[in-house]
């Protein structure tokens, strides 16, 4: 499924960090993915995660319930993606390379495991997380 996101990922513009992300439903079908593209849309909500959510819970059939589904992400989620996808109740969590700097996901804050919370998904994060992280890596090796 991270796989899935690096692929994702690398649909991202040449200004947009490559971040990407992939919902799949619980019998682990792709319902829909994304890349980062806040530079491409001018837009700041429009993370990897925010918008395969969107377009998941556009096509998934249960209002915007994304309950048994899966969300992988080549990066650990940032507070407002953590949020977006505790609030669309998906039911696991993958992700690649860890966010020392804006992680939500157990870097600086862990929202989706927060327990005052009444839905908290499954977490496997560092899946692949060298290869994610080469991406990054890669992409801000050029931009310098
Ligand atoms: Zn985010």
């Amino acid at each position: 499924m991270v796989r899935a996101a690096i692929g994702a990922a690398t649909a991202a513009g040449a200004r947009d960090v490559p971040v990407g992300a992939v919902v799949f439903d619980s019998t682990g079908k792709e319902l829909a993915r994304a890349a980062n593209a806040r530079e491409a849309l001018g837009d700041p909500t429009a993370h990897a995660e925010i918008l395969a959510l969107r377009r998941a819970a556009a096509v998934h059939g249960d209002g915007w319930r994304l309950e048994g589904a899966t969300l992988a992400v080549t990066l650990e989620p940032c507070t407002m993606c953590a949020g977006a996808l505790v609030l669309a109740r998906v039911g696991r969590l993958v992700f690649g390379a860890w966010e020392p700097k804006t992680g939500a996901v157990g870097s600086l804050w862990d929202v989706v495991r927060d327990r005052r919370l009444n839905h908290r998904p499954q977490v496997r994060g560092g899946v692949l997380a060298d290869e994610c992280a080469a991406l990054l890596d890669e992409f801000f090796r050029t931009q310098r």
